[in-house]
């Protein structure tokens, strides 16, 4: 059978993973550049495709997994392009600006939907009716995939602006949310820890009680993710995660917060089972990119 090819771009805040794939998933061509302004990156992005297309053929559809807030509203006129994101020069700029002169579809998703979607097929999330992938980085997201499907409501989810019980006694930082302060993101992504204590909770040599304090907030959402979604598994991902010692605070914590309310043959007795890392890794981001541009081909 003749391979159809995928453009796919994973695209961060700070690196744009550009790859091209057959459509079994095997990548042909892949490269890296830095995230800078739009008018910086789409001649990057131009140039790969275009090599790469002439060294392997023609592309048949794009699939981009996305930093945001971005429009994902394949019947929205501005679909794929970016709201009200503060990094500068990306309000406003489309995925369709650099890539519709190739003449093939354009499948635009978030960045958490984008992995969710490559753990479901291929990671930590194979088997599950419905998967929820967080990502606790720079920012927090998540995104929900129900029998390989993205959900969505008239927008992408933002999980990591929930409220969460803040105890100022325990921990005075207000939170660097420029919206709500001190929100799930404004007290327990990188930038918080960071300001916070000066440095990364790994380079602070994993502290059981500073681990333990963003475990607590991060279960909120965990807990939340349960009552609202009743996933099969959750998949906590980035940066944040890697932290020593965290994923196991943060199973301690779900299951205080979830009281034993919740009973299902998902939810194992020590959680090792239910709330996991990654199986694909730092790849799960392209890997849910080269997907999403495969549900474009008929
Ligand atoms: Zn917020």
């Amino acid at each position: 059978m003749t391979q159809r090819l995928i453009g796919a771009i994973e695209a961060g805040g700070t690196k744009f993973v550009l790859a091209l794939a057959r459509e079994d998933g095997i990548v042909l061509a892949e490269t890296r550049i830095a995230t800078r302004t739009p008018d910086e990156c789409w001649p990057d992005v131009a140039a790969f495709f275009t090599q790469a297309s002439a060294a392997h053929g023609p592309i048949a559809a794009f699939g981009v997994a996305s930093f945001g807030p971005i429009d994902i509203d394949p019947a929205s006129p501005r679909y794929g392009t970016f709201t009200t994101t503060p990094k500068p020069g990306w309000s406003g700029a489309r995925f369709h600006d650099v890539l519709q002169g190739f003449g093939a579809p354009i499948a635009v998703d978030t960045d958490v939907n984008g992995a969710a979607l490559g753990e479901w097929q291929s990671g930590a999330g194979q088997g599950c009716a419905t998967l929820a992938y967080t990502t606790v980085g720079t920012g927090i997201g998540t995104g929900v995939v129900r029998h390989g499907k993205p959900l969505m409501g008239f927008s992408h989810y933002e999980s990591g602006h929930i409220p969460v019980p803040h105890d100022r006694a325990r921990d005075p930082y207000d939170g660097f949310c420029p919206y709500h302060g001190d929100c799930l993101e404004g007290l327990a992504a990188g930038p918080a820890i960071e300001r916070r204590w000066g440095q990364s909770l790994s380079k602070l040599g994993s502290p059981p009680d500073k681990v333990e304090l963003i475990a607590g907030y991060i279960a909120q959402l965990a807990a939340s993710l349960v009552l609202l979604h009743m996933p099969d598994r959750l998949i906590f991902g980035g940066g944040v995660m890697k932290t020593p010692g965290l994923v196991e605070a943060l199973r301690r914590a779900t299951k205080t917060r979830l009281a034993g309310y919740v009973k299902a043959p998902q939810l194992d007795p020590g959680l090792e089972r239910y709330i996991v890392t990654p199986g694909l890794g730092d790849e799960a981001g392209i890997t849910g990119a080269i997907a999403l541009g495969r549900g474009l081909l008929t």
